[in-house]
């Protein structure tokens, strides 16, 4: 028998009455139950959850393209598919690098710790510096570049962009070698696509190109 405070919930639940409109998924974060990146935006800022949290409003005000912002917010969120987040998913059963051969292939490993990612950053990063730059947690270390660019660069100014553009060409070069079969990508190659592709944007004035 159930306690008499359960039963008496249970009674007072209405059974859906036939002029009544229909059960329909709702969002909840708005009061007409239709979803909005504003409300959900508001939602995600609205929860403190440490000190790196205002990664996500320093990401929204990113000033590159499109496709690195979501990139950038996928690294932090720890959602790109490396291969260990495939074993996460069940999509394999095999996390190590497909460039290096590490054990586990995380956002660290390919974004950092993988020989030709390390190469590149050894270009860009100061010397007394790439120690500490590649021990931070990785939403620190996103938030520091994109917002402190004499923190770690050899060359600060555009870093905002440069950090991101090396980032996206690096897990893109790891892409064509593991998807395309192309062969080992070198940091050269990286550095120069990424220098390329700021060249671009900021012609394209998408950036204040002002050193900061
Ligand atoms: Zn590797």
């Amino acid at each position: 028998m159930l306690p008499i405070s359960i039963l008496l919930r249970i009674a007072a639940i209405k059974c859906p009455l036939p002029h009544f409109p229909r059960d329909e998924l709702g969002w909840n974060g708005t009061t007409s139950g239709k979803f909005t990146i504003k409300s959900a935006y508001s939602i995600r800022c609205s929860v403190d959850e440490g000190p790196n949290e205002d990664i996500w409003r320093i990401i929204m005000r990113y000033k590159g393209t499109q496709l690195q912002q979501i990139f950038l917010w996928m690294v932090c969120c720890d959602k790109i598919m490396t291969n260990s987040e495939r074993v996460r998913r069940h999509f394999s059963n095999d996390a190590r690098c497909g460039l290096c051969g590490a054990d586990i292939e995380d956002v660290d490993h390919v974004l950092r710790r993988c020989p030709q990612a390390y190469l590149t950053w050894k270009e860009l990063i100061r010397d007394e510096k790439i120690d500490e730059f590649l021990k931070l947690d990785i939403k620190a270390w996103v938030k520091c570049n994109l917002t402190n660019p004499r923190m770690f660069a050899k060359v600060p100014i555009d870093w905002e962009l440069m950090f991101s553009g090396v980032c996206w060409y690096i897990w893109k070069s790891r892409n064509a070698v593991v998807f395309r079969n192309e062969d080992g990508v070198s940091q050269r190659s990286i550095l120069e696509q990424a220098r390329a592709w700021l060249v671009t944007i900021v012609a394209a004035g998408m950036s204040q190109a002002q050193p900061r």
